[in-house]
C-alpha cells in the first residue's frame, strides 16, 4: 500500500462522514506530521460519529473497541482508523481509563497526551484547528503536554515514554514543566507492562537521533528504570591507548552513533555489548582489566532481554552479539575452516555490523574487517558455504554406529572440506577409511 493511497483511502472515509452530516478531522500525529513537511505514517480521522454509526455507513470495518469509540474502516485495502471524539475517565492504576465518553472536538482534543499531537485539520477547508496551542510548539520544537503535566503522566505513565519517543523522533526538546514532571515521576513508569515501554524503547532506538534519546532518558530518569545496568558503565575507566574516547558509557554511546543498523537486536546489541565490563573490570598488575566480560555481559543482556519481552529471536541475537563481539580479532589466526565457519554462522553479519561500530568507536582500527571482506572477495560462495561431501549415511554405510562421535567425523571431513584439503566427494570417503576399525 503505498502512502498516497492511504492518503487517498482516508480522504474519502472523511468526505463520506462530513456528507453524512458529520464532523470529520484528520487528528494527531499526520497533522503535525504535514505541518513538519514529514510523510505522516497514517492519517486518523477523529468524528463525532458514533461507532455504531460508523460502522453502518462503510461495508468493511472492524471494531477495534467500541467502548474506546475505535473503528478500522477498510477502503479499497487500506485501514483508515475512525475515532469518535471522546473524553476519559478517571484512570486506574497509571494506564487506563476506567471509561469514556463521547464528547466534542475540543475536549476531545484535551485528552491527547501532547499540544503537537493535539491538533485537528480539516483537508476540505484546508484549515488546523488548534485548541492548544499546537502550532506554536511545532514551530518551536517543544514537546509539551496538553494540561498539566504531572497530572497527565500520573493518568497514563507511558506518557513519559512518549515525550521522550516524540523528542527523539521530531529532533524536539522536552518543555521544561513536562520534562521536570517527567523526572519527579520516571519511578512510576514500572507499573506500566514491559511490552509497552519495550515498544517506545524500540521506536527511540529506531529514529537517527538515538544516541540522544538514550541520554535523555538518562536526564530525565527513566533509564534507570528500565535499564540501569547501562549506568554502571558510567565511570568505568579503559585503557586510552585503546580507547582514547573515554569511559564504557562514553564508548558505549559513540559505538550507537557509529552502527549502520537500525535494527532493534543490532542496536541493543550495540548498545549491551560492553555491558559486562563494570563487574568484571579488575586491576591486574597494574593494568585494567575486564576478563570475561562478553560472557557476564551475555547473561545480563539475557536478563534485560527477558525484562524488556523481547522475542526468542531477538534475544538469540542480542546475546550472541554480546558474548561475541570481542571474536574479530582474531581472524588473522583462525585457521581457514574455523573461519569460514564463523562466517557461515546464522547471525555473523549482524555481529559484524555492531562490531565494526565498536571499533569505529574506540581506536578505529579497521584491519579484521579489512581482511576478513579481502578473504570473502577472493572465494566463491561455493567455497565458502559449500555443501558437505559427507553425511551421516555415508558412516552409517560404512557400518559405523550413530552416536556422539558421528559429529566430530563430520566435523573433521567438512573442516578439511573447507581448508581444501579434501576436494571431492572420492577423496572424502577415502578420507573417512581412518575411522573404519
Ligand atoms: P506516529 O506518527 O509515531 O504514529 P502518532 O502521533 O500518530 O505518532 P500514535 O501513538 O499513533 O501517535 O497515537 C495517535 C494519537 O493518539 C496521538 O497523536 C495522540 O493524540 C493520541 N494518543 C496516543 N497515545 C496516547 C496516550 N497514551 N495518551 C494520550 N493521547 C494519546
Ligand atoms: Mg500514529
Amino acid at each position: 500500500m503505498t502512502d498516497s493511497s492511504k492518503k487517498e483511502s482516508s480522504l474519502v472515509v472523511l468526505q463520506k462522514l462530513k456528507s453524512a452530516g458529520y464532523e470529520a478531522y484528520f487528528a494527531g500525529g499526520s497533522v503535525r506530521d504535514m505541518l513538519l513537511n514529514r510523510e505522516p505514517k497514517d492519517y486518523d480521522i477523529a468524528t463525532n460519529a458514533k461507532p455504531d454509526d460508523v460502522e453502518k455507513m462503510f461495508k468493511k470495518t472492524v471494531l477495534v473497541g467500541k467502548q474506546f469509540g475505535v473503528v478500522k474502516v477498510i477502503h479499497e485495502g487500506c485501514e483508515v482508523e475512525v475515532t469518535t471524539f471522546r473524553s476519559e475517565g478517571p484512570y486506574v492504576d497509571g494506564r487506563r481509563p476506567s471509561s469514556v465518553s463521547f464528547v466534542s472536538a475540543k475536549e476531545d482534543v484535551s485528552r491527547r497526551d501532547f499540544t503537537v499531537n493535539g491538533l485537528l485539520y480539516d483537508p476540505v477547508k484546508d484549515e488546523v484547528l488548534d485548541f492548544v496551542g499546537g502550532k506554536k510548539d511545532i514551530k518551536d520544537k517543544l514537546i509539551r503536554c496538553i494540561g498539566n503535566p504531572e497530572e497527565r503522566f500520573e493518568e497514563d505513565k507511558l506518557r513519559m515514554m512518549r515525550a521522550v519517543r516524540f523528542a527523539v523522533q521530531l529532533d524536539f526538546k522536552i518543555e521544561s514543566d513536562t520534562f521536570n514532571a517527567v523526572k519527579k515521576l520516571s519511578g512510576s513508569i514500572i507499573v506500566v507492562s514491559w511490552e509497552r515501554i519495550q515498544d517506545e524503547f524500540r521506536k527511540i532506538l529506531a529514529y537517527k537521533n538515538r544516541t540522544n534519546g538514550v541520554k535523555l532518558l538518562v536526564e530525565c530518569g527513566l533509564l534507570r528504570y528500565i535499564l540501569p545496568e547501562l549506568l554502571e558503565t558510567k565511570g568505568v575507566q579503559q585503557p586510552p591507548e585503546f580507547h582514547p574516547e573515554g569511559d564504557v558509557w562514553t564508548h558505549t554511546l559513540l559505538t550507537l552513533e557509529k552502527l549502520n543498523s537500525y535494527d532493534f537486536d543490532v542496536s541493543l546489541g550495540a548498545l549491551l555489548h560492553d555491558i559486562g565490563k563494570p563487574r568484571a573490570f579488575a586491576m591486574r598488575n597494574g593494568k585494567m582489566t575486564y576478563y570475561k566480560h562478553e560472557h557476564i555481559g551475555e547473561e545480563i543482556a539475557e536478563s534485560i532481554c527477558k525484562r524488556l519481552k523481547l522475542s526468542n529471536d531477538e534475544t538469540e541475537s542480542v546475546k550472541y552479539i554480546v558474548r561475541n563481539h570481542l571474536r574479530f580479532k582474531d581472524v588473522k589466526n583462525m585457521k581457514v575452516s574455523k573461519l569460514k565457519r564463523f562466517l557461515q554462522e546464522k547471525l555473523f553479519d549482524r555481529l559484524k555490523l555492531a562490531a565494526i561500530a565498536d571499533t569505529l568507536a574506540s581506536n578505529g582500527n579497521m584491519e579484521f574487517f579489512e581482511f576478513i571482506d579481502d578473504f570473502v572477495k577472493k572465494q566463491s560462495s561455493e567455497e565458502l558455504k559449500p555443501n558437505p561431501f559427507i553425511t551421516g549415511n555415508d558412516l552409517i554405510g560404512l557400518g559405523l554406529k550413530p552416536g556422539p562421535v558421528f559429529s566430530k567425523i563430520l566435523d573433521e571431513v567438512y573442516d578439511k572440506q573447507l581448508e581444501g584439503k579434501v576436494k571431492t566427494r572420492e577423496q572424502a570417503l577415502s578420507y573417512l577409511k581412518k575411522f573404519i576399525p
